[in-house]
Order: C-alpha cells, then structure tokens, then sequence
C-alpha cells in the first residue's frame, strides 16, 4: 500500500487553484485513511480547507471506503422527509451506515452524478450508468449508479461489481463428493450442453467460471458472452452484449459460431432463438455453458421445451444441470451449539440418513442472538452454496420425449440418484455451516 503522498498533494495544490476535482479525490482518499491509519504526519487539513466542496467529496468518497471495506454488494442514499440515510446490502441484510441532514442531500447526489456523469440538472427523470470510478491512486471500482425521483428527492442506489477478480476456487462453491463425481464426468464429455440453473441472487456466475475454469485457454478456443463481465481470465474472449445497439445474446451467438469456437459460454438464456441456438450448437460439436431462469433442474427442462426447442434436440444436447441456491454461512466467530429437538432429528434422519453417522443425537449450530463485531451484528458472514445435479438418463431421455410433467421428472432424476437441493443443504446444516432457520427463509420462499 505505497502512495506517494508529495506527489498527490503537489497534484491537488495545482488543482485547486483552477478547481477541478480528480486529484483532489486522491487527497482526500488519504485524509480518510488517516483515520484508520493514522499514519500521516502531514496536515491535510490544511489543504482540505483550501478545496471548495472538499467536504461533499470527502463524505461520499467516505461511504464508498466504508462500503468496499465492509463488503456491500450495493450503497442506497435514500432521503426521507427528515434526514438522509445511507444504508448498505451486506450478504441481502440492510445495514445503516450512516444519515446525513436533509440540506445535504442536493450535494451528495450532485456529487454521485459527477462522478457518474449523470446529468445533474435533471430532477424529474431516472437516470442510470454503468462508470468504473477511480476512488483512489490504486483502486478503481465498476458500479451501476441508478437514480430515481421520490416524492422527498432523489434516491440513490449504487451497485458495486466486481472488477479483474479471479475466477473462484472449489473450495469456495463447497461442492460435495456425491455432486462432483457427476460434474467430473460429464465435464470430459467432447460436446454437450450445461445449463446452470439459478433463482435470482445466488451468484450463478461463480459456477460458470469454475466449470470454464476446466478447460485449458490456451489449447481451446473459449469464447463468453456475458452481462456484465465479470470475471476475467487469461486467454478467454469476454465480450459483453448490449441490447440498447441490438447486440443481443441471439446475434452474439451466431457471430460466435463463425468464430471456429471449442467452448461457448452464454450468459443466460432468455428467448426462442438463443435456446435454439445454444441446442443446435452443442449438438455440431461445441462444448456450451448457459443459464437459465427457473427454480430447479427439473424445471428446466420443461423451461427449455417450452422455448419450442425440439424435446428429441433436448435429450440430445443436454447432459447435466446444475442448479443452486445461496445462503448465508453462519459467523464462525459467534454461532452458538445447541442440542436438536427430537422433531428436527427426525426430518434429518428422514432426509438424509445416509449421510448420518449419529442417528441418535443431533448436535446443531443457530446464529447467537446479537451477533457480534465481526459480523455487523446480523450473524451471517460470506455465503455458502447449495445445488442439484441432475444427470440426464436413459429414462430421463424417455419421459422428455413423453412430454412428461415436472414432478415425473423430478422423482425420476432422484430415483437415478440425484441428491435434491434441500438434502443438500440439511447436510451443510450437519457440517455446522449454516442454519436451520436460514434454511427455512431460503428454501421456501
Ligand atoms: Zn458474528
């Protein structure tokens, strides 16, 4: 973490006499870490009073720091009619971060606006970018900053997306032994289709990346169509897609195809042409990753037969599905161990008895009622994966080409051995990371 501080006060003195903002942000960067370093024997102040609306930077640039610093996927500045409030989503819980007096709420918004490059005269209307800011010397974060007018003013919400992190690690999806002999098997299959299958939120694009992750870029032609990238790796050609220019994941994908591609990832499939496409192209010798929008593997396949794609063209492309849920994974530093009633042993032991070595006694953890320092006070910390492999089988293949109904699917995929989500995760509640009652908010919903 090395700056060089002369250099940027040198930058902003300069700047300040003809009032432009960008070096100063750099300053005043530091003058907030000073807070929490407190390292700096340099009297900042001095030049903070010397830069008009230093303040209104400062603050914002204050809830962006606190925000990457305690992990917030999203930042919502939302006046009300007596003050403003800052509110961060950490792992879905709201925490509040801070409020502010209502006279500084057309500074604060301004403020995002310029940074933004929204227009900052327009009040009436919503507005919407997508910026990768330059907080400081050394970090630059990508968000969607979306505006909208409210009765009381305009309300802020500011997305935070990652940028150049790596694709994730197994150990990070926590995939179980029964699941991944599966996954291993079908991943060294020459030509198929994998549809990963996700409820909004649960981070589908982490199980794409692993399972691309595979495959060696240097040796094969991967090509991704994505919205909004992502993640980046090394040799992989991201292109991201853009409706508002009709670039969209169906004329993606046909331009992919004249692109001699080994691996196709799309991003997600919405529509009749894509879903045909993505068929036609695994079935012609490509490798193809995708998503789709449902809320179990069986599901999707009706998902995929109702976008009119042939069910014989289904059974002969699709291979595996994978679909998986989030929750949040109990804070290692205050869970609390208690003892299960004899009713829950028995949901367990009905559940997923083969996975249990003591059928006798229930040993289980639950979030401490306050939580504590290291966890916000909401108990959860990071997030913990469950998913749903579904294989696809001779009498699979069958009751598609049947048109069978879902439930028929389903207890079919089971009967051929698959472990259903909700099993899934009763065996991540025995492993004492996550909940019974996160289970409860999750899966029912
Ligand atoms: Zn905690």
């Amino acid at each position: 973490m090395d700056f060089d501080l002369q250099k940027i006060i040198k930058k902003s003195t300069k700047h300040s006499k003809n009032k432009s903002s960008t070096a100063v942000d750099d300053l005043f960067w530091i003058e907030s870490k000073s807070d929490w370093w407190t390292n700096s024997d340099l009297n900042l102040r001095y030049y903070w009073n010397k830069i008009e609306d230093s303040y209104i930077i400062w603050l914002v640039n204050d809830i962006f720091l606190n925000a990457l610093w305690k992990r917030a996927s999203d930042i919502h500045i939302e006046p009300t009619d007596e003050e403003v409030i800052v509110r961060f989503r950490i792992d879905w819980v709201f925490v509040k971060y801070k409020s502010f007096k209502l006279s500084e709420k057309d500074s604060i918004i301004a403020r995002i606006k310029i940074m933004s490059y929204l227009r900052i005269d327009e009040h009436r209307l919503p507005q919407d970018w997508k910026i990768s800011y330059r907080l400081f010397a050394w970090k630059a974060i990508d968000m969607r900053v979306s505006v909208i007018p409210t009765i009381y003013w305009e309300k802020c919400v500011i997305r935070i997306l990652k940028k150049d992190t790596e694709a994730p690690k197994l150990k990070d999806l926590w995939i179980m032994p029964y699941n991944m002999v599966r996954i291993d098997k079908h991943l060294k299959n020459n030509y198929w289709m994998i549809l990963a299958v996700w409820p909004t939120g649960s981070w589908k694009s982490t199980t794409l990346f692993w399972l691309l992750s595979h495959f060696d870029p240097s040796q094969k032609n991967i090509s991704t169509l994505e919205d909004p990238v992502e993640y980046r790796i090394k040799w992989v050609n991201h292109t991201q897609i853009n409706p508002a220019i009709d670039f969209t994941f169906a004329r993606g994908l046909r331009s992919l195809l004249r692109q001699d591609p080994d691996i196709i990832m799309v991003w997600e499939i919405r529509d009749e042409e894509t879903a045909k496409l993505a068929v036609e192209a695994s079935i012609t010798w490509h490798i193809v990753f995708s998503t789709i929008h449902t809320n179990s593997a069986a599901h999707t396949i009706q998902r995929i037969v109702n976008l009119w794609v042939d069910p014989l063209l289904v059974t002969s492309s699709l291979r595996m599905i994978i679909s998986q849920r989030l929750a949040r994974k109990l804070c290692p530093y205050c869970k609390e161990k208690y003892e299960a009633s004899e009713k829950i042993k028995n949901f367990f032991v009905k559940n997923i008895w083969k996975y249990m070595k003591n059928k006798d006694s229930l040993t289980l953890y639950k979030a401490k009622e306050w939580g504590c320092e290291k966890c916000n006070h909401i108990w959860y910390k990071w997030r913990v994966w469950f998913f749903e492999v579904l294989e696809m089988t001779e009498w699979l293949e069958k009751l598609i080409l049947n048109n069978s109904s879902r439930l028929q699917l389903e207890i079919q995929a089971i009967w051929d051995g698959m472990v259903t989500i909700k099993q899934d995760w009763l065996v991540k509640v025995l492993l004492w990371e996550t909940s019974i009652e996160e289970l409860l908010s999750v899966l029912w919903t």
